[in-house]
């Protein structure tokens, strides 16, 4: 028998948060954001979930490309735009949508002009200030972006730095509004927490991200709370039992140590398959069913879990890390990060399981 630990990506979820996602935005348009290969999900287990999504968005073009070649003939849109002259043939040729994220990539488009012509995405920098034409130059990039004759479309875009926070999206919006005005053109703002918190920015193109996976883009707002149901379910089993006098420490630099005796599980699961090492004593995890804490340190390939609520655990005993059940924002908590980050940071060698 293999390692007992795997990731479930449960497609029904996916398209039931995709759906929600829809029914919050319904006038919009819903592009599945599957960067980072869905986030960890798998970008073809992703796109199979949403066959009949209105599109994708994603940031690597190979990912980009295979999404194309698997059959999908929507939009599928490069969310950071390109990095040289090749990948904007390419962009051209597989009939993929752009990003133009600033003077270099637009300057690139000017000297380079595609055969095909690329629907484009003009992004103005609205105060999260990465990437985007300052508002002030909006309008001279969009006369400029016209004029290359490339642009199959144009449609106007910011992200929102705020959407998720008391601080909201007001002074983005304005900001947005004095560049864009009166630009008859369609609109792309969005995120998850804008989808769900902000109606107003809703506008012609919504890109949800975590929402899909069924993860929070909130602080203060539950994935439960929400409608949304996880997508991925991160399992293990017990592989050990230890028996532990009082006075014992538990994994490396034993900063864990027993006060009365004390049953500890050892899960085949550790950093090395993407649970966070930070995550400290405390973390909640699921034992049969039953929701128990960590002991001790992360470990590459293990964690340690106090068994004192789940005394009929054993070795073979079902674990689970984050997802039904246990809601990877919760772990993602305790562990002082975001859902995001988790899921992302599924490794390689854990096997994934597509589940309907
Ligand atoms: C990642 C990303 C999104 C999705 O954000 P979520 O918070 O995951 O919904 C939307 N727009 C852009 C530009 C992004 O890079």
């Amino acid at each position: 028998m293999a390692r007992p630990i795997r990731a479930d990506i449960r497609l029904s979820a996916l398209a039931h948060n995709y759906a929600l996602a829809r029914s919050a935005a319904p006038r919009s348009r819903v592009l599945a954001v599957v960067k980072a290969d869905a986030y960890g999900h798998g970008l073809a287990s992703a796109a199979k979930a949403l066959p009949g999504a209105d599109g994708f968005a994603t940031l690597e073009l190979d990912g980009a490309v295979r999404l194309r070649q698997s059959g999908f003939a929507g939009e599928i849109l490069l969310l950071e735009g390109y990095f040289g002259a090749a990948e904007l043939v390419e962009i051209a040729g597989q009939g993929l949508a752009t990003v133009v994220a600033g003077e270099e990539q637009l300057r690139l488009l000017e000297a380079h002009r595609p055969a095909a012509s690329v629907d484009c995405y003009l992004k103005i920098n609205t105060g999260m200030n990465r990437l985007g034409f300052p508002p002030a130059a909006a309008r001279r990039a969009l006369e400029r972006l016209t004029a290359t004759g490339v642009a199959k479309s144009v449609t106007l875009m910011t992200h929102f730095a705020t959407a998720d926070g008391p601080e909201g999206i007001a002074e983005a919006m304005r900001r947005f509004g004095e560049a864009t005005n009166g630009m008859a053109l369609p609109r792309s703002l969005s995120n998850s927490a804008a989808i769900f918190a902000h109606p107003e920015a809703h506008a012609d193109t919504v890109r949800v991200g975590i929402a899909l996976y069924g993860a929070t883009p909130f602080a203060h707002r539950s994935a439960e709370g929400i409608g949304l149901l996880p997508a991925m379910t991160l399992r293990s089993q017990l592989i050990a039992v230890q028996d532990l006098a009082p006075g014992e420490t538990v994994g490396y630099g034993a900063t864990y140590r027993t006060t009365k005796a004390m049953r500890l599980g050892i899960v085949a699961c550790g950093y090395a398959d993407g649970y966070p090492r930070h995550a400290p004593s405390g973390t909640p995890v699921l034992v049969d069913g039953v929701r128990v804490k960590t002991a001790g340190r992360v470990s590459m390939d293990m964690i340690t879990v106090d068994l004192a609520a789940v005394p009929g655990a054993r070795v073979g005993s079902d674990v689970v890390l984050w997802g039904e059940g246990l809601p990877v924002d919760e772990v993602a908590s305790a562990a002082g990060t975001v859902g995001y980050e988790l899921l992302c940071a599924l490794a390689p060698r854990v096997p994934v399981r597509e589940v309907p």
